[in-house]
């Protein structure tokens, strides 16, 4: 059964049951109770592990709290960035305006944490009130010296994609400002993967190792300097399409830089991004050392992967993940592991996404767009599934259920990129399928599970 408004059937697509034609990239239905997030939200999680910044919300508490150290993203140096300072607008400010407010918070703030720069993010009710967050910006930067740069990111002006554009833009006045002396030809920027639990060093030290300068991360583990040189590497690679693809478009637009499209979770994906990243190169000794690389992770990796797959063949997962870029990889490593995906689908995926997930998914897989607790609820309860695979907001969701959960987002502890990270994918994977604990849940007691 299909719990479903009416208004929401076109951005539900089941695989192979009729031609491909799903609605998606348009505001949340009112009432619906998205999971998807705000604006203000989606710029918060790209800019937010920048470490030497100051981030300051200007808005009401609650918008600081919404997204307080909101992806827990590792930092090999400062740590600026898990504070998380806000204006706290009031009644007052709303009625007189929080320009006054904002410029005394950014002054003891930068007096205080001698940021490299700062971030301001405007909020639902800084885009009513209007105050000129611009102008404050530029007053501060004259006095201060540093780089404050608005986020035009108020709440109400879109869907989270909108977010992270707004991010972009924010990153884009910072990028082209520093001096890129004595970058090498065989360079890169990483964009798009946030170092939650160490993926970015991880990443990082594969470059290295074939021989590929990163220069700037962006945004996991970043730093305002090296932001402000990455228009003097040679290529953008870029991870999670839908957070700083428009970064990378901006950067081929005003520097000439080209991009393409990664992903390093499950062992194909990681292995190609490494391999398309030493063909753009053309450089015969990068693409030894890749070959080098990708041939001694696999042979330690592919034997202890055996044993997860021989528990959890024919098994069945669920995905629905912030963009679908990441679904792609999700699948694959399911497959990998023997496993069939029976649903998946995203906050902030594109039709053209969508589309591939639905020429990649075996025939009767639901795909869906911006959806809601009672959806998934109905999904998951139609699919039978083993195990759901999502973010903070799906967590509760499975374990109401029955369902074994896999973190795939802000609240990871544990690195699932690499070839390590498939590694411990499958562990966490099988422990939370195969955890006795299931026996003791209504669904498992009421007969429904075997
Ligand atoms: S910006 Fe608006 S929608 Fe976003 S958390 Fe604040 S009040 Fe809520």
């Amino acid at each position: 059964m299909e719990a479903a408004l009416d208004e929401r059937q076109d951005q539900i697509h089941r695989t192979g049951e009729k031609p491909f034609n799903l609605v998606c990239n348009k505001d949340s239905l009112a009432g619906a109770v998205s999971q998807r997030a705000c604006v203000f939200c989606g710029s918060r999680v790209v800019l937010y592990p920048i470490a030497d910044a100051l981030h300051l919300v200007h808005g009401p508490i609650g918008c600081a709290v919404y997204t307080w150290d909101i992806r827990g993203a590792l930092s090999s140096g400062p740590e600026l960035h898990r504070l998380s300072f806000s204006t706290d607008l009031q009644e007052l400010d709303v009625i007189f305006g929080g320009e006054k407010k904002l410029y005394a918070a950014l002054i003891e703030l930068i007096e205080r944490h001698s940021p490299k720069a700062a971030f301001v993010y405007s909020t639902c009710i800084v885009g009513i009130i209007g105050d000129d967050m611009e102008a404050i910006c530029k007053k501060v930067e004259a006095e201060k010296g540093i780089p404050v740069i608005p986020v035009k990111s108020e709440g109400f002006m879109g869907n989270k994609r909108a977010g992270y554009t707004a991010a972009c833009n924010a990153m884009a006045r910072l990028i082209g400002t520093g001096d890129t002396t004595g970058i090498s030809p065989h360079s890169i920027n990483i964009l798009g993967d946030f170092n939650l639990a160490g993926e970015i060093w991880m990443i990082r030290d594969y470059f290295h190792k074939i021989g590929v300068e990163v220069v700037a991360n962006i945004t996991g583990d970043g730093r305002v300097a090296d932001l402000q040189r990455a228009h003097g590497a040679a290529l953008n690679v870029v991870q999670c399409s839908g957070s700083t693809m428009d970064l990378a478009k901006i950067m081929a637009d005003e520097y000439g830089v080209p991009s393409m499209r990664v992903s390093y979770f499950g062992v194909e994906d990681m292995a190609q991004a490494l391999y398309d990243v030493a063909d753009h190169f053309g450089d015969a000794e990068i693409m030894r050392r890749t070959r080098e690389l990708v041939k001694s992770e696999l042979e330690v990796l592919l034997p202890k992967l055996e044993f997860y797959k021989k528990a959890l063949t024919g098994k069945k997962a669920a995905i629905y993940v912030g963009g679908s870029f990441k679904a792609f990889s999700l699948v694959k490593a399911f497959r990998l592991l023997g496993m069939n995906v029976v649903m998946v689908g995203s906050q902030t995926g594109t039709e053209e996404e969508y589309r591939e997930l639905a020429e990649i998914t075996d025939p009767g897989t639901i795909i869906v767009d911006d959806t809601n607790p009672l959806e998934l609820t109905s999904f998951l309860e139609e699919k039978d599934v083993d195990i759901f695979v999502g973010g903070v907001k799906e967590r509760p969701i499975a374990y109401k259920l029955g369902v074994g959960f896999c973190d795939h987002n802000h609240e990871r502890k544990e690195a699932l990129a690499g070839f390590v990270g498939m590694l411990n994918f499958a562990e966490e994977v099988y422990s939370s399928v195969m955890s006795p604990v299931w026996r003791f849940t209504e669904r498992f007691q009421s007969g429904e599970k075997p």
